[in-house]
C-alpha cells in the first residue's frame, strides 16, 4: 500500500472512533484470524453491583457487609467497588482497613475492627484453610450458574459467607461477536473469573471458546500459546492486567474507557469502548490494503 493510502485509512479510523497508532499497524490488523477478548470491562460493562449476600450460620448479614465492605473499600477492583458501595448503602460508613494486601487475581486480605479478614476466590480462602459449608457452597454454585460473580468471605479462622455481584453484558457485544464471526474471525473469551461465569457470559454473546480462571500474569502466555499454534491474534482488553497480553498480541486493541497502561500497550484504541469499532478497524484495514495492492 502507498503511504498516502495508509494515512487515509488511519484518518478514516479516527473518524470512526478507532485510533490507530501508526499506518503500518493496518497490515497486522488485516492478517488477524483470532480475537481474544477480556471479559470484565471489555465484553461486559464492568460496572458491577452487589446483588446478594449469603451468610454462614452464626454470622450476621450486617457484620458480613461491614467487614468485607471495609476491606474492599481499599481496593480499586470493580468487584471490590461494587461490594464497598453496596455495603455502605446498607450498613452506613465503613471502618478503615489495616494491613491491606491485594492478592492479584485472587482477592484481598487485611485487618478490620481487629479481625483478620479475607475476601476473594475460594482458592484464596483455602490458602487460609477456610471452607464454605455445603449450603453456602450450593448458593454460590447456583449464583454462578446464573452468570453472577461470587466471592467468599472469611475472618478469624472461619468462612463467613459469600457476596454476589453481577456485571452486565454491553448492549453492543453480541452484535460485534456476530460480526467477527461473519468476517471469519474466531472469538475467544479470556478471563480470570471462574469457568461457570465465563461460560454464561460467553453464551449470552455467542462466543464458543472460553479460557477461564487465568491469573493476570498468565494472560500473556495464553496469547503466546495461540500464536504458537499458528494463530494471528488480536487481543482486546481494558485492564492493567491485560497490558502484557495486549503488547504480546499481533494486534492489541484497548478500550478507550480502560486503564492508561492498557492503552499504551496497544496498537489501536477503541475510543467509545464499543466492540463494534474493532470490527470496523479490521474491515478498514482489509479495505485500505486490499484495494491498493
Ligand atoms: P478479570 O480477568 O475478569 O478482569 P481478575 O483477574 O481481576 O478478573 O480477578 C479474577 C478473580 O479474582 C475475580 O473474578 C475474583 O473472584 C477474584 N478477585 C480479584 N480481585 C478481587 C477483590 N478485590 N475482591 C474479591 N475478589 C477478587
Ligand atoms: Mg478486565
Amino acid at each position: 500500500a502507498t503511504p498516502t493510502a495508509l494515512l487515509v485509512g488511519t484518518g478514516r479510523g479516527a473518524q470512526m472512533g478507532v485510533l490507530i497508532k501508526g499506518p503500518e499497524i493496518l497490515e497486522s490488523t488485516r492478517r488477524v484470524d483470532t480475537v481474544v477478548l477480556d471479559k470484565t470491562g471489555t465484553v461486559t460493562t464492568g460496572k458491577m453491583t452487589l446483588v446478594d449476600a449469603v451468610v454462614e450460620p452464626g454470622t450476621g448479614r450486617a457484620e458480613l457487609l461491614r467487614l468485607a465492605g471495609a476491606l474492599e473499600d481499599a481496593s480499586e477492583h470493580p468487584i471490590a467497588q461494587a461490594i464497598a458501595r453496596g455495603a455502605t448503602q446498607e450498613v452506613g460508613a465503613l471502618p478503615a482497613a489495616e494491613d491491606f494486601t491485594n492478592v492479584e487475581g485472587k482477592g484481598v486480605q487485611g485487618v478490620v475492627d481487629g479481625h483478620a479478614v479475607v475476601v476473594g476466590r475460594e482458592s484464596l480462602l483455602a490458602e487460609w484453610s477456610l471452607k464454605l459449608s455445603p449450603e453456602v457452597a450450593a448458593a454460590k454454585a447456583q449464583a454462578e450458574g446464573e452468570g453472577k460473580t461470587v466471592v467468599a468471605v472469611g475472618w478469624d479462622g472461619q468462612a463467613r459467607g459469600i457476596l454476589v455481584v453481577a456485571d452486565t453484558v454491553k448492549p453492543t457485544s453480541a452484535e460485534a461477536i456476530a460480526q467477527f464471526k461473519a468476517i471469519g474471525l474466531t472469538p475467544v473469551l479470556l478471563t480470570g473469573d471462574n469457568e461457570a461465569v465465563a461460560r454464561q457470559i460467553a453464551a449470552e454473546v455467542g462466543i464458543d471458546e472460553v479460557i477461564a480462571e487465568v491469573l493476570p500474569q498468565d494472560k500473556v502466555d495464553v496469547v503466546r500459546r495461540l500464536q504458537g499454534d499458528g494463530k494471528v491474534v488480536a487481543m482486546i482488553g481494558d485492564g492493567v492486567n491485560d497490558a502484557p497480553a495486549l503488547a504480546q498480541a499481533d494486534l492489541g486493541l484497548a478500550m478507550g474507557t480502560g486503564a492508561d497502561v492498557a492503552i499504551e500497550a496497544s496498537d489501536i484504541t477503541l475510543v467509545r469502548g464499543d466492540l463494534r469499532s474493532a470490527v470496523d478497524a479490521i474491515r478498514l484495514s482489509r479495505r485500505t490494503l486490499g484495494t491498493i495492492k
